[in-house]
């Protein structure tokens, strides 16, 4: 049943509810249990990578002669700076490797940036009022890390080809205390658009008019993580180059959705002036990353082909997910006013709109069937949604047959919160 609520009567809508109210009791009495929220691999996908296990087989001696065993180098092993490389698709020099994650190394940027100012630039702190830009939806973990700190944020919504450029220029201009900006710039967390040249090349010319300390953090978490075509991501360092902003921008990775997920590598990539700044506070609190732990992931991707071949084998696994929820998204609201989505080619997770107002409600009803999603908000600054619309499906996880019921019910949970919303 194609439910278009602009042009319903009252009476049509009415008659609606009761039919999806009746379909809506019947899947409540299944008694499910399924999950929706969690962006994360599945067991099939992490099995891909059990090798690391006993690579090493005892010869801990990195290509370059380095005893991994040892304490010592703050950059990470010259073997994985490089992987780093591959995937950023930047020089080897320009990247340190880290810990098991990128999320940590975002931390300790923004606190560097904080606490004592990158490149010699004031500290955040100093400032009456910091705040980072912040394109909605996003990642939620990274408007902890503002909140924790108590800088501000400032939405900006995302479009088809990343945030609405238009917004931030006047933002920056206007406000020399905006100091940051959140950015997942291919298969987006969680909308699943990759920024398009004409944003990149904007975005890498906001060092030409921010204040001096502003800083991109560019994560670029599925660098790598295509489900079919390889989708190109514009080079932020190449626009960065010709805008003569090079400070501008620092650059994220990690092999968290590569290998094993939290127990990978983080990269970070930086103009020399960011990077001394920001080992200049990391050297205070370790001595280096797990280089053992480098090492094996240089051994199981000596080259970058093979990790190539590796992220094809994610993308086998992932494809039918994602053909799943498309294919529900699709068949129930391709031809009706019911809301909105994009159609990724990759990364973690699909993103829908309702109708304004609705998602909370949605996320009740599904949770009531036995389905759970992300708390409605959660993919905004501060868990608030001002239209109460997103809400965001992770298909990585739950096995096909899971997902496909979770989406049946979440299909019908959104047509009957809209209706009863249009209701009202
Ligand atoms: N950045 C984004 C956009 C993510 O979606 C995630 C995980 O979901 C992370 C970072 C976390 O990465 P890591 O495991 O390297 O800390």
């Amino acid at each position: 049943m194609t439910v278009r609520i602009d042009s319903a009567t009252r009476n049509q809508l009415q008659e609606w509810e009761k039919e999806l109210e009746t379909q809506y009791q019947r899947i409540c009495q299944h008694e499910l249990n399924l999950d929706l929220t969690r962006g994360k691999p599945s067991a099939e996908q992490l099995h891909l990578s059990d090798r690391l296990d006993g690579i090493l087989n005892g010869d801990y001696r990195s290509p370059d002669g380095i005893d991994t065993r040892n304490y010592g180098g703050l950059d990470g092993l010259p073997c994985s700076r490089a992987l780093g490389a591959d995937i950023l698709q930047v020089p080897t020099e320009e990247v340190m490797a880290g810990g098991n994650s990128s999320l940590t190394l975002m931390y300790h940027a923004v606190l560097t940036g904080y606490l004592f100012g990158f490149a010699g630039t004031k500290p955040w702190r100093e400032m009456a009022a910091p705040k980072f830009l912040c394109p909605v939806p996003g990642y939620d973990r990274h408007f902890t890390i503002c909140e924790q700190l108590g800088i501000g944020m400032v939405n900006v919504p995302m479009t088809a080809t990343g945030p609405d450029m238009d917004t931030v220029e006047k933002l920056v201009r206007e406000d020399q205390e905006i100091i940051g900006m959140w950015c997942v710039p291919k298969f987006s967390n969680p909308t699943g658009v990759t920024y398009n040249q004409d944003t990149v090349t904007r975005l890498a010319q906001l060092g030409q008019v921010a204040n001096p300390g502003f800083r991109i953090f560019w994560d670029n978490a599925y660098a790598i993580h295509d489900l079919d075509q390889h989708v190109n991501l514009p080079s932020i360092r190449s626009a960065t180059i010709e805008n003569d902003t090079t400070d501008s921008v620092i650059q994220f990775a990690s092999t968290s959705k590569v290998t094993h997920a939290g127990a990978g590598i983080a990269f970070v990539s930086a103009s020399s002036a960011n990077l001394d700044s920001l080992k200049k506070q990391m050297q205070a609190m370790t001595i280096g990353p797990d280089k053992v732990n480098q090492l094996r992931h240089s051994r199981l991707f000596p080259e970058f082909t093979l990790l190539k071949e590796h992220m094809q084998q994610h993308a086998e696994i992932l494809k039918p997910k994602f053909e799943c929820v498309l294919k529900h998204l699709e068949n129930a609201f391709g031809d009706s006013d019911l809301g909105s989505w994009e159609k990724p080619h990759g990364g973690y997770f699909i993103s829908f709109d309702t109708r304004p107002g609705c998602a909370t409600e949605v996320v009740r009803l599904a949770a009531e069937a036995g389905v759970k999603l992300t708390p409605a908000g959660a993919t905004f600054p501060y868990g608030k949604d001002p239209e109460n619309r997103n809400i965001r499906i992770a298909p990585s996880f739950p096995p096909l047959e899971e997902l496909d019921t979770a989406m049946s019910v979440l299909v019908l949970c959104i047509k009957l919160a809209s209706v009863r919303e249009q209701l009202q």
